[in-house]
């Protein structure tokens, strides 16, 4: 059992459904007290990514050493080839500034995290309005490969089958709505 003196908040959603905007919409509340938890990743940066902001960037040898050594809270190849984790001394760094912990993180990832701090933990799946609909943000992105927007798909439809293990479901139809439901949600879950 990870050491708990803190709490986690966990948006989960497959990739294009708009789960970082409203993790970036979060974080500018001051009053809710969040800090993002940057996560490491073996891919490289993409468009405007910064190290130690985005990500930490570390390369396959590097990550698989930090594995071994004990460093990850949870990891996972999300897409072949390309690891991604949650480094233990993040989330402690954020609770020894008094914070709440903010991941914005892939279903299965969200589902380890919640399963490791339950109560302490509030789990938000961010829903897109249809897979259609998901095709089309992906590809507006115009920052992934054909065959990247392939495998994000594929993805995403398992993600959809896992949706009712969260606590909430947010469907991200309209994001200023998403965004009160997603600031409410948390304010309630941190009793402010
Ligand atoms: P991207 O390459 O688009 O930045 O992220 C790919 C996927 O990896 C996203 O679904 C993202 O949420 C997920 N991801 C990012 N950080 C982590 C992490 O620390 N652990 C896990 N399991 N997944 C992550």
């Amino acid at each position: 059992m990870p050491k708990i003196s803190g709490k986690l908040i966990i948006f989960s959603a497959p990739s294009g459904s708009g789960k970082t905007t409203l993790v970036r919409h979060l974080l500018t509340q001051e009053e809710l007290g969040l800090e993002f938890s940057i996560s490491a990743t073996s891919r490289p940066p993409r468009g405007q990514e910064q190290h130690g902001k985005d990500y930490y960037f570390l390369s396959d040898e590097e990550f698989k050493q930090r594995v071994l050594a004990g460093d990850f809270l949870e990891w996972e190849e999300v897409y072949s080839g390309t690891k991604y984790g949650t480094l233990r001394s993040e989330v402690e760094r954020i609770w020894q500034e008094g914070k709440t912990v903010i991941f914005d993180m892939d279903v299965v990832g969200g589902l380890n995290l919640k399963g490791l701090y339950g109560d302490k933990a509030l789990a938000v799946f961010v829903m897109p309005p249809s897979l259609e609909e998901l095709e089309k943000r992906l590809r507006g992105r115009q920052t992934d490969s054909e065959d990247k927007i392939r495998q994000r798909l594929a993805k995403a439809r398992k993600e959809l089958g896992r949706s009712d293990r969260f606590d909430h479901i947010l469907v991200n139809n309209n994001l200023e709505v998403a965004k009160g439901e997603a600031h409410n949600l948390v304010k309630i879950f941190l009793g402010k």
